[in-house]
């Protein structure tokens, strides 16, 4: 009884503290890899199509920078936009990744799905706690712009 009791305990701790196993998480971080790459090279492109801002492509490199969430705005170029946006998405999920703190819902604490991971890579928050989220960003969203 206390073998299982002890048992129990030490599986639940583990369970809090490796929602991934190691396999898991070098999967989903090739994933994030291969995926920012191919939004580097999109936002590269999309940038050299337009001749006033090849100088700022140099800055893409740095997607944790504000200037460079503001750059995007200001780009008026709704592919760049939606492109940085993720990538800044991709960025803030390796942080996770390397703080440890990647796989775990933003809103409730609790392990994020693997299959969720696996569809979406960047994701902050489990299924019910992301809807939620978006329903309350969208309603504000609404009151200040209507
Ligand atoms: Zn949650």
């Amino acid at each position: 009884m206390r073998e299982k009791e002890s048992f129990d305990a030490q599986q639940n701790q583990e369970g809090m503290m490796d929602n991934l196993n190691q396999q898991q998480i070098n999967r989903l971080n090739t994933a994030l890899v291969q995926r920012e790459q191919a939004l580097r090279e999109d936002i590269r492109r999309e940038m050299d199509a337009q001749d006033d801002y090849v100088q700022l492509a140099s800055e893409v490199p740095d997607p944790g920078d504000q200037s460079f969430a503001n750059l995007s705005v200001d780009l008026g170029n709704a592919a760049v936009t939606r492109d940085m946006h993720e990538l800044r998405a991709i960025e803030l999920a390796r942080r996770r990744m390397s703080s440890g703190t990647y796989g775990e819902c933003a809103s409730c604490g609790y392990p994020i799905p693997f299959e969720r991971l696996q569809a979406m890579p960047t994701a902050e928050r489990c299924a019910p706690c992301q809807e939620n989220f978006e329903r309350t960003h969208n309603e504000g969203h609404r009151g200040a712009t209507m």
